[in-house]
């Protein structure tokens, strides 16, 4: 009998997670979206509503062999998963890669893609009659949503507040903030650096509806719809009392070297519900999965994990389809044409519908 082994959580290192042990263990994946959402791209999709179909990918071609069950987990310990319908599944394994969520477009909350699709299709007609746009944070998700937007209406006013001194808090170097600053300036968007909101706008974000909000150094900004581009949360809190003691600040998860969560043999966490040196990324949430796959399917044939190695930190921050510049801790920064080649163009969806089995399925 092949050991049972319960991913939790079917986002980029769980899809990894479960195909890689497909073939050596009974695989349960628990995941409530009626669909994998390739949120890397969610900015995109509503900007380009060409998109919006496509970032939603079925889960049937994932596992040959095992089964997802679409249900949210409410109860994970030690020797299983118990889900939100009551079902219990008993697991040899456990992973847990439950990730984080981020508020609309970046993450979407919704379960079922149909409404999902339907809130992004909305905030793509109010974002086409709005004149003067204002994005919350300068991080990652703020620039890429204002790169965005001026793409697809670049006779719409940007604005972007930013409490903190720069752009992209993070360790990148000032080479590569420099060129994200200089793209900026050149597709007109305005950044308003050490400046906080007194109060956020009293209308809903992602809504059209012109407000005026002062600043705490008393200015005035006037728009006509605003995103929140800030406030990560992370998907930890179903964890039984012999797990919890695992969740540290912010929900993320202790683990060992080899990922396994601390004081556990056989339960492990990846992506951004772990708490390992590096960056939340997708890309290092399949590092996690791989590196996770491996140990388990050394303890299944007896042998002993192995300890994970962070990558240093690297980012792709599109600024619409052909602008943008990346950073890569071997190569350095890289501009606007290798930006839109590594993401820019195509996304990455071509990886997520291969992994997914994807192809052919109209997902496109
Ligand atoms: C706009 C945007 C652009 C990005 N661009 C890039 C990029 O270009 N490159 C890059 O590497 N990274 C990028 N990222 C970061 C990347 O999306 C995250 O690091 C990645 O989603 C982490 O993957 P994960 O599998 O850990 O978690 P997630 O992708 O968050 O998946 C977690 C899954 O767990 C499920 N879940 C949650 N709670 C439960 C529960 N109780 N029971 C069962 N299932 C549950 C959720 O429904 C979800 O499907 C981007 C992020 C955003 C928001």
């Amino acid at each position: 009998m092949s050991p049972t082994v319960a991913v939790v959580g079917g986002g980029y290192a769980g899809i990894s997670v479960a195909a890689q042990l497909d073939d050596v263990a009974d695989v349960v994946l628990v995941e409530p979206r009626d669909a994998f959402v390739h949120s890397v791209a969610s900015l995109r999709s509503l900007a380009d509503p060409a998109w919006i179909d496509r970032i939603f990918l079925p889960y049937e071609g994932l596992l040959p062999r095992g089964r997802v069950v679409h249900d949210r987990a409410s109860r994970v310990d030690h020797r299983g998963t118990t889900l939100a319908s009551g079902e219990r599944i008993a697991a040899d394994y456990t992973v847990l890669a439950t990730g984080s969520g981020y508020p609309f477009p970046a993450k979407l909350a919704e379960h079922e893609s149909t409404r999902a699709k339907d809130r992004l299709r909305a905030a793509h007609r109010e974002l086409t009659a709005s004149d003067r746009v204002l994005l919350l944070g300068a991080g990652a998700v703020g620039l890429e949503l204002a790169g965005e937007i001026k793409a697809a209406w670049p006779q719409t006013a940007v604005i972007v507040v930013e409490p903190g001194p720069e752009i992209l808090s993070g360790a990148f170097t000032a080479e590569f903030r420099t060129e994200v600053r200089r793209q900026l300036d050149a597709l007109g968007i305005e950044l308003l650096l050490d400046s906080s909101l007194a109060a956020e706008p009293a209308t809903e974000p992602g809504t059209r509806a012109p407000f005026t909000a002062a600043t705490r150094d008393g200015a005035q900004i006037s728009a006509d719809i605003w995103f929140r581009c800030y406030g990560a949360t992370v998907n930890t809190d179903y964890l039984a009392e012999d797990l919890a003691a695992a969740r540290g600040p912010g929900g993320r998860l202790a683990v060992t070297p080899d990922l396994r969560l601390v004081g556990q043999e056989r339960v492990f966490a990846v992506g951004d519900a772990a708490a390992v040196d590096d960056s939340p990324t997708a890309a290092n949430a399949h590092a996690h999965a791989d590196t996770t796959a491996a140990n388990i399917r050394a303890m299944i044939g007896g042998g002993r994990p192995s300890a994970h190695t962070p990558r240093p930190g690297g980012i792709a921050l599109p600024l619409g389809p052909d602008a943008g510049a990346s950073y890569r801790p071997d190569l350095g920064v890289l501009g606007a044409d290798a930006t839109a080649d590594i993401k820019g163009r195509g996304m990455m969806l071509d990886a997520y519908r291969d992994l997914l089995n994807a192809v052919g399925t109209g997902a496109r």
